[in-house]
């Protein structure tokens, strides 16, 4: 009997801050089809080779020990996890697993449509869209690639193949935001999907961030407030949430605001990250990483060695992402490759 069919229920993993971590984000693949500015570089891409990236099974594998110690909420990221193929298959394997109460995904929907109804069926909770932008032009010029079209038909395909809460994620970017948060809210309004704006980190590959280009929640918030409608806030779904959620005082509509930068909410963190080739990350900006592939690929491994590398990667975990201290250094890793 394997370590993890022994014993239903393990010491849950917790940091060295009382923070217990039962979300996981998984790194699908660090591939996708557009370039978004603010996330991957233009060109000369050296992406993973598919042998470097972990199998189903060894996701599967994987996700079954955390489970085995409390995690029960996952997402799909990455890259955009679309670009891999069978993705609802593995789906599949994730909600067959003990303990696994929530399994969401965030995509840029440009995929979407063909697999929609797919991701539903075998056992998808709820989807992420990122879209910055209703406008086509501007949509280009963040994506460097077309796809607007798409991403709408994705989003149609969403709600018929009856994903309940749709929520559009969206960076917010000074220079960029200004014109287009508000068509995008109204958009989001009339089309009752949930919206969330997200403040830009320093995670782009191209290494442009600066502070000037972080555009606060509280900015865009003010903008709605006065172009759409009066807000008023509304307790989170669930007290580790990382966005503020507000809805429009004559009930159309809800949106909230991530704001890493200028409201770090990491006291709250209860997340880790797998990327798609197998390292785990205690945090969106840790600069170290726990091997875990080699962990998985030995033949000799057992689980247990596969949650002590998990305790000791948690238990090493900062009180916060430190983006405004002296000697912060970004990971070396982008966003794309981290699986945000
Ligand atoms: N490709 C999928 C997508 O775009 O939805 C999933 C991966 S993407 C890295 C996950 C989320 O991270 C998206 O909502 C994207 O907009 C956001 N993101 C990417 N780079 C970011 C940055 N530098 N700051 C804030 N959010 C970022
Ligand atoms: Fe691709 Fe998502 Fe990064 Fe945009 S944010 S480049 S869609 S991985």
């Amino acid at each position: 009997m394997s370590f993890v069919e022994s014993e239903s229920r393990l010491d849950p993993i917790i940091d060295s801050f009382e923070r217990t971590h039962n979300n996981l984000r998984i790194g699908i693949t660090d591939r996708c089809n557009i370039r978004c500015f603010y996330c991957m570089p233009n060109e000369n891409i050296k992406f993973l080779q598919h042998k470097d990236i972990l199998t189903f099974e060894e996701i599967t594998r994987f996700v079954r020990v955390v489970a085995s110690a409390g995690v029960n909420r996952l997402r799909l990221t990455g890259g955009e996890p679309l670009v891999r193929s069978q993705l609802p298959t593995l789906v599949e394997m994730l909600a067959a697993i003990d303990g696994i109460e929530d399994i969401a995904m965030t995509t840029n929907g440009i995929l979407l449509a063909k697999h929609a109804q797919d991701l539903r069926n075998a056992g998808l909770d709820r989807l992420n869209i990122s879209l910055d932008t209703i406008n086509p032009i501007t949509f280009e010029r963040i994506a460097r690639r077309k796809g607007l079209e798409q991403v709408f038909e994705g989003i149609s395909a969403a709600r018929d193949a009856g994903f309940a809460r749709i929520r559009i994620n969206a960076v917010a970017i000074t220079g960029i935001a200004e014109t287009e948060a508000i068509p995008l809210a109204r958009f989001c309004r009339d089309n009752d999907l949930e919206l969330r704006f997200i403040e830009f980190m320093p995670l782009d590959a191209e290494k442009n961030w600066d502070k000037p280009q972080v555009i606060t929640g509280d900015t865009i918030r003010k903008l709605i407030e006065s172009e759409i409608g009066k807000l008023e806030s509304v307790p989170p779904l669930y007290p580790s949430q990382p966005a503020t959620d507000f809805r429009y005082l004559d009930g159309k509509g809800r949106l909230g605001f991530i704001d890493p930068i200028s409201q770090p909410f990491c006291s709250n963190c209860n997340r880790m990250r797998i990327t798609a080739e197998g390292k785990l990350r205690n945090c969106l900006f840790s600069t170290v990483e726990w091997d875990l592939r080699s962990i998985l690929r030995n033949p000799d491994s057992t689980d247990a060695e596969i949650l002590n590398c998990v305790r000791e990667s948690i238990a090493a975990k900062k009180a916060g992402h430190g983006i405004d201290s002296e000697d912060f250094q970004r990971p070396r890793k982008s966003m794309h490759q981290i699986g945000g």
